[in-house]
């Protein structure tokens, strides 16, 4: 009788919310048309193409000594391991330089070599097989050196990141703009990247950081604009797990929802491993990209007659190694779970120690609390091709 009840009320909300979800679906097509979109010329960075139409490259840094090569490759191997396509590390020295060439051999990403200062360096890390170099022209220490620098990577066909930040902004710019703001990082940009335009060189992808958040978005807006190269978004000292995730969520959220990014990384102050599960979550909740299991469960509150939260966290658990894009939806009651439920792939909308258990839309079945885990588990692993 309860189960009855429970299937009832749900097939009411099922009709409003399929009809409120018509509606979202057109607000949110207004929002896209409403941004700036840009589509940016394609840069090739190994093996994987950067901007234009391609998916946003999820990348991340390591921080260990790039000279100790066992340990480099350990923690890049961590990060392919777990979805990264990209693998930037920095070249303090020439040991580091060389030890690129050793590191290439054992891994499977692309790796871009962080030089700053000496031109000798990033001569040395691309002859040793970067893929990818990041400088800021403007310190390399004069037209000449940047020439040498250009040159080699035309040989060797790799493009430069151009990477500034609001530290390196040039005394005349900061005095015609009254310190530093958007237009002058945005001037600053274009001086550098011209110096490249002007040797001849375009294979480029841009990245301007700053601590300040509005002016973060205000130049990267600025650059989408001016330039047409791709954008390398990610922010500077973002800070340690738990505030630092959040801050990029904000950060890159918004410029990726202006259609601005081709590529990112969440710095945070920790194992780089966890940077990469934050850059697919950012993406993932804006529809760029689609990762395995997308799990959707609801806070629960005074209506909830389940113990939800474990139910949620073990499916979650449970769902880590599958790589098909699933939308898995874990709801508390009758009044928002069956709109989600029948929503999503999979879906579970609970009553009193029990619920509806929905596939593709369509209610399948009633479960038991006890029995949650194991049926959603057997329906995502059917659909994920039976793992
Ligand atoms: Fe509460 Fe239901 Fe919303 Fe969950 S879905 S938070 S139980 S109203």
């Amino acid at each position: 009788m309860r189960s009855a009840h429970l299937q009832v009320s749900i097939i009411s909300f099922f009709i409003e919310i399929k009809l409120a979800h018509l509606i979202c679906n057109i607000k949110s097509t207004f929002v896209i048309l409403d941004g700036m979109p840009k589509v940016t010329r394609v840069i090739n960075v190994g093996k994987i193409k950067m901007g234009g139409e391609s998916p946003i490259v999820i990348q991340s840094m390591t921080n260990t000594p790039t000279k100790d090569i066992r340990a480099t490759v350990a923690q890049i191997k961590a990060l392919e391991s777990v979805g990264c396509e990209l693998v930037r590390v920095a070249v303090p020295c020439l040991d580091s330089a060389k030890a690129i060439s050793e590191i290439k051999k054992q891994i499977n990403i692309p790796i871009e070599a962080d030089i700053h200062f000496d031109y000798k360096l990033a001569v040395e890390s691309i002859r040793h097989g970067a893929d990818k170099i990041r400088i800021n022209p403007g310190t390399l220490g004069g037209l000449d050196k940047i020439k040498h620098v250009v040159d080699v990577a035309k040989e060797y066909k790799i493009p430069i990141r151009v990477g500034l930040n609001s530290g390196s902004v040039e005394k005349d710019i900061l005095k015609k703009h009254g310190g530093v703001t958007a237009e002058g990082l945005t001037e600053s940009t274009e001086r550098s990247v011209k110096i490249l335009e002007d040797l001849g060189f375009y294979d480029i992808c841009i990245s301007v950081k700053c601590s300040n958040v509005p002016m973060t978005i205000e130049t990267n807006l600025l650059l989408a604009k001016k330039f047409d190269y791709p954008i390398h978004i990610g922010i500077t000292e973002s800070g340690t797990i738990r505030s630092g995730s959040i801050k990029s969520a904000v950060r890159l959220g918004t410029l990726l929802h202006h259609g601005i990014g081709d590529t990112i990384r969440v710095s945070l102050t920790g194992d780089p491993v966890e940077e990469i599960y934050y850059c697919k979550q950012i993406l993932s909740a804006l529809d760029l990209r689609k990762f395995g299991v997308e799990v959707i469960s609801c806070p629960t509150c005074a209506r909830t007659e389940v113990d939800l939260i474990p139910i949620a966290n073990e499916v979650e658990k449970q769902c880590a190694g599958i790589n098909k894009h699933i939308k898995v939806a874990v709801m508390g009651c009758a009044v928002n779970g069956p709109g989600e439920a029948s929503q999503s792939d999979i879906g579970i909308a609970c009553g009193r120690g029990q619920g509806v258990l929905f596939k593709n839309g369509k209610v399948l079945k009633t479960v038991s609390e006890n029995k949650m885990v194991d049926e959603l588990m057997k329906e995502i692993n059917k659909m994920a091709g039976g793992r």
